[in-house]
Parts: C-alpha cells; structure tokens; sequence
C-alpha cells in the first residue's frame, strides 16, 4: 500500500501544462481538498475521488493496485490537473539542500568531479564573510578539495572558474524521473510541454 501511494504522478496547471512531479499520495490529497482533479490519460476526462471510485472499477487492467479506504477503491492516479492554479503557470522551487544538488546534478561546479554525495558541498561562490547571501545564484555545488583549494575568496581571487551560471531552475531540471519510474501515461503532456515550452534567450 505505501509503495504505491510513493509512487509519482505529474501534476498539470490549468492550461494542461506539466508543472510537478509529485507522489500519488499528494495527488490523492490535493484531488481530495478539491483542488485538482485526475485525469483519465486514455480519454481526458477529469475526475473527482467519488467519479474515479467508479472508473477505477471498470479499470480491470489494474486489478490488485487499488488504494482502498473504508468507502473508495481508487486506482492510483497518474495525472491530476490543479484547478484553482494561477501565476506565472510554474509552481516555485523550493531554495534546499536537495535541490541544489539535484540543479547541479552532483557534480562540483568548478572541476566536474562527481565524487558522491557526501563529498560534495554547498559552496557560496562570494564568501558570506565578502557579502555573499545564500542564493540559487551565490549557491553552487563543490567537491572537497575545490572547497578547500578556493577558500575565502571568489572565484577571481582564487583563479577559478565556475562551469555554468547558476540559476534558479524550474520545475523542469528537477522533474528528472527514472525511466523505470516514468509513466506510459505521461509522454503526451511532457511531449507538449517539450513542444510548448519557451526558450530562453
Ligand atoms: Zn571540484
């Protein structure tokens, strides 16, 4: 039961468009709450919990993966569709530890090693003693010994230079699922989105 609520789901904004990756658990909640509903990939209809309950019985596909409560047996949804959604069309990302190392991908920003995790650190690229604030453009990863070798000083002084501008990334750069974990269901929206999305100059 919990690995299938783990389980990912996209999530669309009101115009269709893939914003998010996040759990079935999530999009269960929020379809809940009423602020989304899930779609039906094969034909784009959209559903409540109640209307899903009903097409997750004609669902004999799926037969064994069902989410039950005491008064729902839901197939896990795939796609949900966020209602109420508005701005700028892409939810913010989150400025954390996880997350710069997931928009550096592991890999130290000056020299390109990627020695693991745990020899990675997240380094400001102006000193916080010189100014420098805790930013997605001060915030860059690094290995230990880049770490140590730039010290105190900026990249100038210290004759270093960084492989990339960093920037604060979209959902897009983060939504990186393994394609074990990658859902049949979602290729027509991500593919749309890849179509749709604006370039940036
Ligand atoms: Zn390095």
């Amino acid at each position: 039961m919990n690995a299938i609520l783990q389980k990912p789901a996209l999530v669309l904004n009101r115009n269709w468009t893939p914003i998010q990756v996040t759990s079935v658990r999530e999009a269960i909640s929020l379809v809940a709450k009423g602020s989304a509903l899930i779609i039906e990939p094969e034909t784009y209809e959209t559903h409540d919990l109640r209307t899903w309950h009903d097409v997750s019985r004609a669902k004999a596909r799926l037969e064994g993966e069902r989410i039950r409560s005491p008064r729902l047996a839901l197939v896990p949804p795939e796609v949900i569709l966020l209602k109420g959604y508005q701005g700028q069309g892409e939810r913010s990302v989150v400025f954390s530890r996880k997350n710069i190392f997931k928009r550096d991908r592991y890999t130290c920003q000056y020299c390109g090693a990627q020695p693991g995790p745990e020899l990675l650190t997240i380094e400001h690229i102006v000193p916080r003693s010189k100014g420098g604030v805790s930013s997605w453009e001060n915030c860059v990863l690094a290995c230990v010994e880049c770490n140590k070798r730039k010290a105190d000083r900026t990249p100038e002084q210290a004759g270093m230079k960084l492989r990339t501008v960093p920037r604060k990334p979209s959902w897009r750069t983060l939504a990186h699922v393994s394609p074990r974990e990658r859902r049949e269901s979602w290729e027509q929206f991500l593919s749309r989105a890849y179509w749709e999305v604006e370039l940036e100059p």
